[in-house]
């Protein structure tokens, strides 16, 4: 199948990531989300995005322009009844995926294939409650997605081949690199870099270290770019203690328990960079840890 045009549920740090992806490799991006603000909010962040892409000369002024006007954006599911693909790019909570997926489907073509960006949930789980599970996939991007080079392709029980090429194809053309993973609780990446943050939140709830010097130690230390806890905030903490319970329940076992820090935090709204507020305060002009 050829895709030209694509709808993307949820503008949050993701959905506007993948919005300027796609629409700076070419695609007619339609972007979707449950309020008005969100959907501007979303058009200053690429606009933003474009514009630090431009002053480095990643990309010219007239590919910026562009990009811009191929991505419209709406409230309603069902001007996305004419994409190709479907980017399901909104909160991490199976209820509401389930309930995008549904609403979608009697506006969709019934060669539509939909995805999700779900960084945890069982990709066959979701699949099965739509009417196309051999069209669907797991598509999850990293974040920030104009920087971040990998894309994993999940694909559920059901998913069939055409379906697979199809989206490797895509990931081709938008210039990323794809890694294949099985339809388990929290995919590769996530399986991997999650029980890492929530040890560091444990670290930090256990008194081992300060939000300090956690970080400092992984950065000096491990040679990562960014410590566990900026790395947290920068995700977002509820995304990740979704992420936790989803490897908690799916794999039963008491070795990925979410710290009742990390709950705590999330309890309290402080969710990291997007709220303001997480393991660093970010409403000065530098962050400041909050512990
Ligand atoms: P976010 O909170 O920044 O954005 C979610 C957006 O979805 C919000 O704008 C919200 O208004 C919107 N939304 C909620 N319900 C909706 C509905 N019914 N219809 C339309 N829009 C709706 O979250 P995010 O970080 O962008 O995460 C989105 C998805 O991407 C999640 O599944 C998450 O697991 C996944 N993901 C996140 C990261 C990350 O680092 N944050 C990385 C990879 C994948």
């Amino acid at each position: 199948m050829d895709i030209k045009t694509v709808g993307i549920v949820g503008a949050g740090q993701m959905g506007n990531g993948i919005a300027h992806v796609f629409a700076l490799a070419g695609y007619d991006v339609t972007l979707n989300d449950i309020a008005e603000e969100n959907l501007s909010k979303a058009l200053t962040i690429i606009e933003k995005n474009l514009d630090r892409q431009l002053s480095r000369e990643k990309i010219t002024a007239e590919q910026k322009d562009a990009a811009l006007a191929r991505i419209s954006t709406t409230t309603r599911l069902a001007d996305l009844g004419a994409s190709d693909l479907i980017i399901e790019a909104a909160t991490e909570r199976e209820t509401v995926k389930n309930a995008i997926f549904e609403d979608l489907q009697p506006h969709l073509k019934p060669e539509t294939i939909l995805t999700s960006n779900t960084s945890s949930i069982s990709i066959t789980r979701l699949a099965s409650r739509t009417d196309r599970p051999e069209k669907f996939m797991g598509f999850h991007f990293m974040n920030p997605v104009p920087v971040m080079q990998l894309v994993e392709l999940i694909r559920g029980i059901a998913t069939d081949e055409p379906t697979y090429k199809a989206l490797l194809a895509v990931v081709e053309t938008i210039g990323k690199t794809a890694a294949s993973a099985e339809d388990f609780p929290a995919f590769i990446v996530n399986r991997i870099l999650m029980p890492m943050i929530n040890e560091a939140v444990y670290t930090l709830y256990e008194g081992v270290g300060n939000v300090r010097s956690i970080d400092e130690s992984m950065k000096l230390g491990a040679n990562h770019p960014m410590g566990p806890l900026e790395l947290a905030d920068f995700i977002g903490l509820d995304t990740c203690l979704a992420i936790m319970n989803v490897l908690h329940e799916g794999l039963a076992d008491t070795k990925y328990r979410p710290c009742p820090l990390l709950t705590k935090y999330v309890e309290a709204g402080w969710l990291g960079r997007k709220t303001d507020r997480g393991f660093y305060d970010y409403r000065g002009d530098t962050p400041v840890p909050t512990r």
